[in-house]
């Protein structure tokens, strides 16, 4: 068949060559069997080929074989079912890949017989490969990105963000989401899908997921579609400011605690050392002028002495129990025999109180460092004495293996917050209290832990306004053989 280089008037021809898509056009010439009576300049640029090679040639002939099969069965749907076909189809050639839209309508003589085809191809390459790359990308961050329609069905799911909910892209696309979770219903999260959807406003923030105990950063952007959400676990980084904030708050409060330890530790060292001075200087002024010092003057300077030297050897124990160094020496005693001497003393130092300890009748034999348990009874009851007016009883149970030694006041009595502070070095009552009570605020701390060497505990019940209990409860022998003797 001998075919014109154009079948169309020259004007036609000049727009079909001026083309951007590709134009060709096939004559029907049986079944299967077509063959190009016209292609525009579109159509040679594409293809890399010349116009002969293509126009008087059978598509069989021209176009690859791996999409003939694809591109003849579109042909024959549009000619037995008379109708215009589309399809989108990726064409290897030598200016590169392309994506194409093609579109092919069948046309037909006055006796209904189709006797050609008019292909157009749309170039969609540049917008095909954006949205590969976006879907690269896409796939590529770390975001979970899922993409609802307006009833909350999903509509793209990235890996990650089908990672996050355990699934496959695929198991999620089609599937509403409330549906899938309907415990995110009660969530900020769903909330806050509906108000974008709602307000087609974005929104941006993070919460704490309950059903799963994670926290996730939420970026929603809607639109008259849908809306799209970015989101990303941030549970580690959430977990990490909050230590961090813990942390800050607890150097600050060591700060608070230390500066108001100094002004403590600055005022009561003042009182004995000032004491002291004055006394001495009055002496030194009765010797120049050749008078006697009566003893009972020297002995004076015995209480301010001993409170100093008190305070010096509470503030050396603290440091070598802060680095571990308090040693114990055990020895084996008579704990009710300590205790009955140990109160009479206290009742000689502090006639004007009430202070009552009833003897029991047997021998409460202890293997204990008595020198620091000393220490550890004398601090509970000075504090008995220093934090109430009433009376004191003081009580020691004997329970098999354990020693109870319990001293009840009557006094301002500890509210519930102090409780948990006063075995913390440096913490004292009230900012106040030192203008009325003397203390370093040691005192239970190294109680604390002399008992805590003793595998013991000190328990306190107390109510404000009502007074203080404190129970020293210590094993009689120690079992631990790596306690130093
Ligand atoms: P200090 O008596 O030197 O302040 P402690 O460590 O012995 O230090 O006691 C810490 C704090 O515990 C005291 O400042 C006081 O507020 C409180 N406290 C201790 N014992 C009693 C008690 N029997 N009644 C009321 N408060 C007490």
């Amino acid at each position: 068949m001998k075919i014109e280089k154009s079948l169309l008037p020259e004007i036609y021809s000049q727009i079909f060559d001026s083309l951007a898509d590709v134009v060709f056009m096939i004559n029907i010439e049986g079944p299967d069997l077509y063959r190009f009576v016209d292609v525009n300049q579109a159509f040679l640029d594409i293809t890399g080929l010349k116009h002969e090679e293509v126009v008087g040639r059978y598509v069989h002939e021209t176009i690859p074989e791996h999409s003939l099969h694809l591109v003849l069965g579109k042909y024959k749907t549009a000619i037995t079912e008379k109708r215009i076909v589309k399809w989108n189809e990726v064409t290897e050639y030598p200016t590169g890949r392309k994506y194409g839209e093609v579109t092919v309508v069948p046309i037909f003589d006055k006796k209904g017989n189709a006797t050609s085809l008019v292909g157009s191809v749309h170039d969609v390459t540049p917008i095909r490969e954006a949205e590969i790359h976006l879907a690269k990308t896409m796939e590529r961050i770390n975001d979970g990105i899922v993409s609802f329609d307006t009833k909350f069905n999903y509509t793209y799911v990235n890996s990650s963000g089908a990672s996050y909910l355990g699934k496959k892209p695929e198991e999620l696309i089609g599937k509403n989401y409330f549906d899938l979770y309907p415990e995110a219903a009660a969530t900020p999260f769903a909330n806050a899908y509906k108000t974008a959807l709602k307000t087609q406003k974005p929104i941006e923030f993070r919460a704490l997921y309950e059903p799963w105990n994670k926290w996730f950063e939420n970026r929603i952007y809607p639109s008259v579609d849908g809306v799209t959400v970015f989101f990303l676990d941030i549970t580690e980084e959430v977990e990490r400011e909050n230590e961090l904030a813990h942390a800050r708050k607890e150097a600050e409060s060591a700060v608070v605690a230390k500066s108001q330890f100094l002004d403590i530790a600055a005022h009561e060292l003042r009182n004995p050392v000032a004491s002291l001075y004055l006394m001495l200087q009055v002496m030194d002024r009765q010797i120049q002028e050749g008078k006697t010092i009566e003893p009972e003057r020297i002995s004076e300077l015995l209480l301010p002495a001993t409170r100093l030297n008190r305070l010096v050897s509470d503030l050396l124990n603290l440091s070598r129990l802060e680095k571990n160094l308090l040693s114990m020496h055990f020895e084996v005693f008579d704990l009710n025999e300590l205790l009955d001497r140990w109160t009479n003393e206290m009742k000689h130092v502090f006639p004007s109180r009430d202070i009552s300890f009833i003897r029991l009748r047997h021998k409460v034999e202890c293997d204990m460092d008595k020198v620091r348990i000393y220490q550890v009874f004398t601090n509970i009851l000075e504090n008995a004495i220093k934090y109430s007016h009433g009376s004191i009883r003081v009580k020691l149970e004997d329970a098999e293996s354990i020693a109870r030694f319990i001293v009840t006041d009557e006094g301002e009595g500890i509210s519930e917050e102090m409780q948990k502070k006063i075995f913390d070095p440096f913490s004292r009552g009230g900012v106040d209290i030192k203008v009325r009570h003397t203390g370093l605020g040691l005192g239970l701390p190294l109680a604390d832990r002399i008992v805590t060497l003793h595998s013991g505990k000190i328990i306190v019940k107390s109510e404000v306004g009502k007074g203080s209990t404190f129970i020293v409860e210590l094993p009689k022998v120690q079992h631990e053989k790596n306690l130093s003797r």
